[in-house]
């Protein structure tokens, strides 16, 4: 997800309200509904994002939503007329500069919609309370890592930062959701926004160059992928254990 934010950022910034003359599809394959159609002479009203989901809204009405899979990219070029290496979609802005989708193994897709489908709460929306964490929480059985990685609860926390998050509040990844109380789930509340914001920041930071993605794993982890490595609060070696077949990395010392 941070990879995404960086992209719909970036993309805010340069090219939010700006007017679209026309959009080419050069691989028709990727695309699904009359995207050329729906972006002839609109404006990108809004970009927006839901977990790994980005919705770019036109001023004809339509949205598209666009996956970047593993490795499309979605960036601003000063000159739509000098395309450069696996690009897929260029818009055509009237200022002459493009948007380009580029994605080298063609993984990624385009729909053309007209309303944005229902998602879990962004952990970085401003109204993702504490209490709303504490409500949905409430009576639930889950393993708080399971519950964490739940798209209808929590929107594109992931593997990582939903590992980060728990080590951060003290929490094992095993514990029941629901019989967490009040000022642990503020705890996990804070760590959530904390993680993701820095997952954010420090993927936008590197990712300054166009087409040159960087992976999220650059920032210190800190439990992540470190089965046996001592921790780096209590130096008791990290454990890794499977939850619903994905790994689960967690401290004995520090999460109870
Ligand atoms: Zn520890």
């Amino acid at each position: 997800m941070p990879e995404v934010e960086a992209v719909c950022k970036k993309l805010r910034l340069e090219a939010e309200g700006c007017l679209i003359r026309r959009a080419r599809l050069l691989r028709s394959s990727i695309a699904k509904g009359d995207v050329e159609q729906a972006c002839n002479r609109a404006t990108l009203t809004r970009v927006e994002r839901r977990g790994k989901n980005i919705f770019l809204h036109l001023s004809s009405g339509g949205i598209l939503h666009v996956h970047l899979r593993m490795t499309g990219n979605l960036y601003v070029i000063p000159d739509y007329r000098f395309l450069v290496g696996a690009v897929r979609v260029v818009w055509e802005l009237a200022d002459g500069r493009g948007i380009v989708f580029e994605d080298p193994r063609a993984l990624g897709r385009i729909a053309l919609i007209y309303a944005v489908p229902e998602y879990g709460r962004e952990p970085l929306d401003p109204d993702f309370t504490a209490t709303e964490l504490a409500g949905m929480a409430k009576g639930s059985r889950k393993p708080a890592k399971l519950f964490l990685l739940d798209q209808d609860k929590v929107a594109g926390l992931g593997n990582i930062y939903a590992a980060e998050a728990l080590f951060r509040a003290g929490i094992d990844p095993r514990r029941q959701m629901g019989t967490l109380r009040k000022p642990r789930l503020e705890k996990l509340h804070s760590a959530i926004v904390a993680v993701m914001s820095g997952a954010v920041e420090s993927v936008y930071e590197l990712y300054s160059q166009p087409g040159n993605m960087i992976e999220a794993e650059r920032q210190t982890l800190m439990v992540y992928g470190r089965e046996g490595e001592p921790c780096r609060v209590c130096e008791r070696p990290v454990k890794r254990l499977a939850q619903s077949g994905r790994s689960t990395y967690y401290c004995s010392g520090c999460q109870k």
